[in-house]
């Protein structure tokens, strides 16, 4: 059974990667992830690939849960489309999709970090959420964090840091 789940999974999400967080994975370091937690619901729609690392952490994050409910629920819908729609555009489609999604985030985080000195990081998290699932229909709180992510890394102009309550903000970097 298991083995049946490797290609089909593979290809419907892009490669031998975490689903949650994206890394490559190897073939001694995974697991099957059940989307809705529900171990004996083996339908294909219903697996992806974890890291040990995720498939822990989901038991007590709820932007992973809801994340899991989100693909599951797009799985459903492309398999019930079936395979007269070629994946091709499919993917293209997700990625205009993540790019626009990316810039609302950028574009929100500049604007309110440049109008207040900082924004706090769940407050900005469920602001940029909800934009994009106005603009287009999409915006999971694990893609909202890591487009956060890309914008605090290293080389962006963003970090962040902690403000007097000890609650996580966003802030231009510090000279
Ligand atoms: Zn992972």
């Amino acid at each position: 059974m298991k083995k049946d789940w490797f290609d089909p999974v593979e290809k419907r999400d892009g490669g031998f990667i975490c689903f949650y967080c994206r890394k490559s994975l190897s073939l001694t370091h995974f697991v099957y992830d059940h989307l809705n937690d529900n171990r004996r619901d083996n339908r294909i729609e219903n697996v992806v690939f974890s890291c040990y690392r995720c498939n822990v952490l989901k038991i007590d994050d709820i932007d992973m849960q809801l994340n899991a409910q989100e693909k599951l629920g797009m799985n459903d819908i492309s398999n019930s489309m079936g395979e007269k729609i070629s994946s091709k555009p499919r993917e293209l489609k997700e990625l205009d999709i993540s790019k626009e999604n990316y810039e609302i985030a950028e574009e929100y985080v500049t604007k309110e970090v440049d109008l207040h000195g900082s924004v706090i990081v769940t407050e900005v998290k469920n602001c940029i959420s909800y934009l994009c699932r106005q603009a287009n229909g999409t915006g999971s709180p694990q893609a909202v964090t890591n487009y956060l992510n890309t914008l605090t890394c290293k080389v962006a102009p963003f970090e962040i840091s902690k403000n007097k309550e000890g609650k996580k903000i966003i802030r231009r970097k510090q000279a």
